[in-house]
């Protein structure tokens, strides 16, 4: 027996003619699939939509109600497409998230998944009917609909893929994942295998085609993923443990917009404000970024730029009044896994660096990325010139 899931994004089931398209496409699937389980998103905008929505009513609409209204979106798109699917002649089913038996837990708006009880859709599946169940939301324990995060169906089919024993097909609006995304750069290469890592890499720092937790999710229960469109889908990214493509260079260049930059003046070396600050940040829930100590008086981070509002409340509190907040910088990274056994990576970026008379304000770096601060400006002028240098 083979067992798959599919899931369709947002823009994917964004019309009737698409869903119809869908069906099609899953159709075919059927034909050499034994087991086909289907996970959407809303249609289109209708996320976006539900949210101003709230908005006209309540700008404070409890995580509850929220949850409950933006959930409606994929229950509206998985009924369409189970429906488009019995016009076709293909016996199917379509069930919320608590149907399904997805379990979560955590603030109702960015939950997590915490279990599946499959047996509803295995039912289904023994009968041989398709399941469309709606991505994005699961049920608590107080038995409230909640949803996962934005972004958050890619988690939900990885999470049931890997309940279910199957792999997970995603279909988004790009062929395949690219070695810059296709609106950054011109004619970048599709990247045809990626490992886990690298992958996770660049979801976190600004690649958007995939949602980061569900490759999360996918690594630590081994699920094959491929990422790619319904337009043409024998192109497409595979992403698994194992690299398969041996690289010398790097894979990816990555961007991540909304950056802020603060940095923070002190009395030299004051630690024990120092740790005031970065422990009122925690409290508050705000994710710091890269961390530098400059000199002896001035510490520097970066956060998203929705925080600023926050962060500079909490900077009054302390009664620190010498900062200043640079909400301008963007981070650009360089990705691959080669960057473990091969050296000159960082080098031949700072020459490149030097060619574009190109600032920076702070580096970060992990096992397979480098990750460059720069002012907003820079940002295009920088990508190309990656690109053409590492031939990406
Ligand atoms: N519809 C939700 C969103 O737009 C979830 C998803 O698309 O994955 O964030
Ligand atoms: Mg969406």
């Amino acid at each position: 027996m083979s067992g798959r899931v599919l899931k369709f994004g947002g823009t994917s089931v964004g019309t009737p003619e698409r869903i119809r398209h869908v069906a099609q496409l899953i159709g075919k699937i059927k034909e050499h699939v034994d087991d086909v389980v289907v996970v959407v998103s809303a249609m289109g905008e209708t996320t976006d939509q539900l949210l101003d929505l709230a908005r006209t009513i309540s700008p404070l609409g409890s995580d509850a109600l929220m949850a409950m209204l933006l959930s409606t979106g994929e229950q509206v798109s998985s009924a369409l497409l189970a429906m488009a699917l019995e016009s076709i002649g293909l016996e199917s089913v379509a069930m919320t998230g608590w149907q399904a038996g997805i379990m979560a837990q955590g603030p109702q708006q960015r939950s997590t998944i915490k279990a599946i009880y499959p047996e509803r859709i295995q039912l289904a599946l023994a009968s041989s009917r398709i399941v469309v169940v709606t991505g994005f939301q699961g049920i608590n324990q107080e038995g409230e609909i909640v949803t996962l995060g934005r972004g958050g169906s890619d988690t939900s089919a990885v999470a049931l893929a890997a309940a279910l024993g199957y792999s997970c097909d995603i279909y988004t609006d790009v062929d395949a994942i690219c070695t810059i995304d296709p609106r950054l750069a011109e004619h970048p290469k599709p990247l045809h295998h990626l490992t886990y890592e690298e992958t996770l890499e660049m979801a976190s720092l600004g690649a958007s085609v995939i949602d980061p937790r569900s490759i999360e999710l996918a690594s630590q229960y081994n699920v094959p993923v491929w990422v790619g469109s319904s337009l043409h889908p024998s192109l497409g990214t595979f992403i698994h443990s194992e690299s398969v493509e041996e690289r010398s260079s790097i894979t990816n260049v990555s961007v991540l917009g909304q950056v802020a930059y603060i940095r923070v003046v002190h009395r030299c070396r004051d630690q024990q404000m120092i740790a005031k600050l970065f422990s009122g940040l925690a409290k508050c829930g705000i994710n710091v970024d890269i961390i530098s100590q400059n000199d002896d008086s001035s510490i520097s981070f970066t956060i998203t730029r929705q925080e600023i509002a926050r962060v500079k409340h909490l900077l009054q509190e302390l009664d620190c009044q010498d900062y200043s907040i640079d909400d301008t910088v963007q981070k650009v990274s360089v990705i691959g896994d080669a960057m473990r056994h091969q050296s000159g990576i960082a080098s031949q970026v700072f020459e490149v660096l030097v060619e574009q008379d190109i600032e920076f304000y702070q580096i970060s770096t992990s096992e397979i990325s480098i990750s460059y601060l720069i002012h907003e400006q820079y940002t295009s002028r920088f990508i190309q010139a990656l690109q053409s240098a590492f031939n990406l």
